[in-house]
């Protein structure tokens, strides 16, 4: 998740010619973040280990975290959340197969999309901008998605992230819902193999199947 980075270490571990995932070519800044709320995906990845990824954007980035269990809507349940390198903005619309030996191969689905509402403040209750917050390894945000609604909090709690390719602890994050009740609260199941689709409605044995399908299809502007 190094800044300066970029995209770089996400193009570093795909082939873009076997791979159906966008490659962010046009910039880091594909689209423009400044006309729009930023938003948030949560995708079910069934790779070597089934997985949630968790991604936030941050000036024209995805900032991701492989979440083991996904999201709880239950305040008390804290949740794993280790970051991965940033994605470019057009990974929010992936869905689709990656073929097997290749970098994560598995099916991802969109579980999760909306918009959030960074919150993070420092004690003075003065707003922080969220990329500085999570420099310093803590961010609170309000999601408006289809499935997880409310005030959420991911927490960096041990080791830090080095700058020049130093051998510190990996650093692992909490991610945590910190407010809000009710209705709208989260719906959806996180089991990972009934959880459907919020663009597509499919499962991911769907997408699976859609993907060997013998014409090979983008599933792109696909909607049900
Ligand atoms: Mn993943």
């Amino acid at each position: 998740m190094s800044e300066k980075d970029g995209l770089r270490t996400y193009r570093g571990k795909r082939r873009f010619d076997r791979t159906s995932e966008p490659s962010g070519e046009h910039g880091r800044r594909d689209e423009d973040a400044s006309s729009h709320e930023p938003v948030f995906v949560v995708q079910i990845h069934d790779a070597s280990t089934m997985h949630f990824d968790f991604r936030l954007e941050v000036d024209g980035v995805l900032k991701s975290w492989s979440v083991p269990k996904g999201p709880s809507t239950d305040p008390h349940d804290k949740r794993l959340a280790i970051p991965t390198e940033d994605h470019p903005m057009a990974y929010r619309d992936f869905e689709g197969t990656i073929p097997q030996g290749e970098y994560g191969g598995g099916t991802v689905i969109v579980w999760d999309q909306g918009t959030y509402t960074p919150t993070s403040h420092d004690k003075r209750h003065r707003p922080v901008p969220f990329a500085e917050a999570l420099e310093k390894g803590h961010v609170t945000f309000e999601l408006h998605g289809q499935k997880l609604r409310g005030q959420y909090a991911l927490t960096r709690f041990h080791g830090r992230e080095e700058k020049d390719g130093g051998t510190s602890k990996k650093p692992t994050w909490l991610l945590v819902r910190t407010a809000g009740s009710g209705e709208g609260a989260g719906s959806g199941t996180t089991d990972p193999r009934r959880a459907r689709s919020a663009r597509s409605g499919r499962t991911l044995r769907q997408v699976a199947a859609d993907a060997s399908a013998p014409t090979w299809e983008s599933n792109r502007g696909e909607k049900k």
